[in-house]
């Protein structure tokens, strides 16, 4: 099927055939053994297949991992789902819109009071989703925008501006779904990158004091494959 052809074009680049050694395991993906069939076989040839990821060495039905990355991914990359390595370059679904910065000298953020801040902000309008959103051809809104986000412009903070500019290029930011807060369908939400949308308190959980903030939010934009 076309579908599956797509996918080994990208998967094909980071995939190895396993006829030794395959593992005792499960295939993550589908729970099955990985040395009998895959549930998701139709009897075409080669659904018994088992096949390794070049770097991390996991393995999987080779129709699992092409049935998981057409239904998830997407895009030009795959994520492991058993270790979460990247192979190729991770890119979103992220609508067009545009995302501005500046330095604000007179906003002190709990627990950088010796710090200026950078005021972020993202400009998204709402729009038609296209083929790589859950309902192509339909609506998808916008609320709240522009949504305005800060950091402390300390090192750690400019470092993570620096990468959540590279995470919107990637159409990483937000994502077409449901909103967790307000239980609308079809609209855009952040998606897994937290952001601090609250400069003056902590009232709904979004704002400072939270030390542990610069760190966590590397680390989801490393889950991403957004690193330096
Ligand atoms: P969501 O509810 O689907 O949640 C997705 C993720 O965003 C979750 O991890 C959640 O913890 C986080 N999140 C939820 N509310 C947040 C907030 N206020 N600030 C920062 N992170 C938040 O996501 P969503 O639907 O995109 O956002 C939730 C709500 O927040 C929406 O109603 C949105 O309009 C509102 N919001 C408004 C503004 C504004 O400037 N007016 C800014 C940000 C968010
Ligand atoms: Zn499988
Ligand atoms: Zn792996």
């Amino acid at each position: 099927t076309p579908f599956l052809r797509s996918g080994l074009e990208v998967l094909g680049r980071y995939m190895i055939d396993v006829t030794q050694n395959i593992d005792k395991n499960d295939c993550a993906i589908c729970c099955d053994k990985l040395n009998e069939p895959s549930s998701y076989g139709d009897n075409m040839s080669g659904s018994g297949d088992v096949v390794e990821l070049c770097f991390c060495k996991h393995q999987f039905h080779k129709l699992c991992l092409l049935t998981m990355y057409n239904s998830v991914h997407k895009g030009n990359s795959l994520q492991c789902p058993c270790c979460n390595t990247i192979y190729g370059e991770k890119t979103g679904t992220c609508p067009p819109g545009t995302m501005e910065w500046y330095i604000d000298k007179d906003l002190h953020l709990a627990g950088y009071e010796d710090y200026s801040s950078i005021c972020l902000s993202y400009h998204m309008s709402p729009g038609i989703q296209g083929p790589e959103h859950p309902h192509p051809g339909q609506r998808y809104k916008a609320r709240g925008f522009p949504r305005t986000a800060f950091l402390p412009d300390c090192n750690q903070g400019r470092k993570v501006l620096k990468l959540l500019i590279e995470a919107f290029g990637r159409r990483l930011t937000f994502t077409i779904g449901t909103s967790t807060t307000t239980g609308e369908q079809n609209t855009l939400t952040w998606n897994e990158i937290h952001h601090k949308t609250e400069s003056y308190g902590n009232a709904f959980g979004h704002g400072y004091p939270d030390p542990k903030y610069l760190d966590n939010v590397l680390m989801e934009l490393a889950s991403h494959g957004v690193v330096e």
